[in-house]
């Protein structure tokens, strides 16, 4: 029994071992550059119909975060980069901003999605605002805390939200629709990481290295510039 139980293990190591191999190889960014063109694409390869922008809508690029609000380094994206995409470039037009639901933590992810969804079908003015609300209150422990009171005790906050009828929305689930046509984009795109951040059609492999988010833009802008 022992001896055939041996026999087995080692071909099945090197099963594994080539597996892992595989998919070491398949996840293996390229050394050069710092980014990865999505070929696919043209210009915005992401269509953003319905989902809420963030500065001047004719600025010449589109930063798109496919992020989850259950995920922490989401939150510490949008504390450490995202406010220096908007000095440098939102607020003087050269960009704009997009936010695209990814469900990677279950139902708190769901819940938190509908919620976002929600504010922005009813009060689009506070969106961006509500958003930012639901990352501050992400608790430095993992444990479970985007529920129904907790989004409604952030939504009290903005006096332009009719509290009843988000409370109503979120219960029924209205915006879910919403959430789906941001899980087919997450399909779509293949993004398998959060925060996933596409500079027009650049994929930034790290989005925490600012120095190549600026090295992209600019490079975008400057062949606007050509155009
Ligand atoms: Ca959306």
């Amino acid at each position: 029994m022992g001896k055939s139980y041996i026999k087995f293990a080692v071909p099945i190591t090197v099963v594994v071992a080539a597996l892992l191999v595989i998919f070491v190889i398949s996840n293996n960014k390229p050394a050069t550059g710092k980014e990865i063109v999505n070929e696919n694409a043209k210009e915005i390869g992401i269509d953003l119909t319905g989902q809420p922008l963030f500065g001047h809508v004719d600025a010449p690029i589109t930063i798109v975060e496919f992020g989850d609000f259950k995920c922490p380094p989401c939150k510490y994206w949008g504390e450490t980069i995202y406010p220096k995409l908007v000095e440098d470039y939102i607020s003087n037009g050269n960009v704009k901003f997009s936010y695209v639901n990814v469900l990677f933590h279950g139902r708190e992810s769901l819940v938190g999605a509908i919620a976002a969804e929600s504010v922005y079908q009813q009060s689009p003015d506070v969106y961006w605002s509500f958003h930012k609300a639901l990352y501050d209150a992400q608790p430095k422990d993992e444990g479970q805390w985007i529920t129904i009171d907790k989004l409604l005790q952030l939504a009290k906050e903005f006096s332009s939200i009719d509290q009843e009828q988000l409370k109503q929305d979120i219960e029924q689930e209205v915006t879910k629709d919403k959430v789906r046509i941001d899980g087919d984009l997450v399909t779509k795109h293949n993004i398998t990481v959060t925060p996933t951040i596409i500079i027009n059609d650049t994929i930034m492999v790290d989005p925490f290295d600012y120095e190549a988010i600026k090295e992209a833009i600019d490079q975008k802008l400057e062949d606007k510039i050509n155009e």
